[in-house]
């Protein structure tokens, strides 16, 4: 299993899991032409995109979608709700989603785990090759709930570090956007991110990306030494910062799980 982020952001997210021969794209939140640019710039070919999952309808996770999947006849796996945020041109595309129901995709399971936000039915995402488990999880407001049951056991977590409760508070943003954005159907701060995180670390754990990191209201340092402060003793997984502005650099769990030789 191969995991390469491409844009993590309220600007716009987008990631993509390569399970052997099937590729997965995780949200198209992108322009089109910037998400097949981004594409290109790891070697992929947008119509080698097999399956497209919508985590939930907010403009930043599904910008591009439409338009990527009707030039490239993508399928479209999501949530009744979301599903009724696209174009009709991709209707015929969509596969429905049931949360907590397994789908099988290309050899792989996934499963779409629903969480706290305030777009209806926004999910967080399983993906399980037989061998390893990618979790994911962005835009929720609360840690509670069956991502805690589902997200356990992970190689790879990928989860939203949005924003430091100080920096909001004396941020720019006006009075409602604050409370939304720190309320229990918003995003999660720092000190939460990092809650879920010391819940779903173990021993194994390989890698965690930082997700979602507002640009006004956080700082990679804040985010990476709650992070940090979170991971049990014994845990060695590495931190990185999913990045906005460029694909970051992928992660392959077939090679990072090569054995250690011993002297
Ligand atoms: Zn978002
Ligand atoms: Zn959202």
């Amino acid at each position: 299993m191969r995991i390469t982020p491409l844009s993590s952001g309220s600007q716009g997210n987008a990631l993509l899991v390569e399970c052997g021969r099937v590729r997965l794209l995780v949200d198209a939140g992108l322009h089109v032409d910037e998400l097949e640019a981004r594409l290109r710039a790891i070697g992929v070919r947008p119509k080698d995109i097999d399956y497209l999952f919508l985590t939930h309808r907010h403009k930043d996770h599904i910008r591009g979608s439409t338009e990527l999947c009707r030039r490239w006849r993508i399928r479209i796996l999501t949530t009744r709700s979301t599903a009724r945020s696209l174009g009709t041109e991709c209707h015929r595309l969509i596969r429905r989603i049931e949360p907590e129901r397994p789908v099988e995709v290309g050899g792989f399971q996934l499963w779409a785990v629903p969480v706290a936000h305030d777009a209806p039915e926004t999910m967080a995402l399983l993906v399980d090759d037989g061998t390893f488990r990618y979790g994911h999880a962005t835009d929720l407001g609360s840690i509670g709930g069956a991502i805690n049951d589902y997200l356990t056991c992970c190689d790879v977590l990928f989860l939203e570090f949005n924003h430091d409760p100080g920096l909001l508070a004396a941020g720019p943003y006006p009075g409602p956007l604050k409370r939304r954005i720190g309320g229990t159907l918003g995003h999660l701060s720092n000190e939460q991110g990092a809650a879920l995180l010391r819940r779903l670390a173990h021993p194994r754990l390989a890698h965690v990306w930082l997700a979602h990191l507002s640009a006004t209201n956080n700082r990679p340092e804040l985010a990476l030494a709650a992070a940090r402060a979170a991971l049990p003793l014994g845990c060695t997984a590495r931190l990185a910062i999913a990045a906005q502005e460029q694909p970051s650099p992928a992660v392959d769990l077939a090679v990072l799980s090569l054995p250690v030789e011993v002297a």
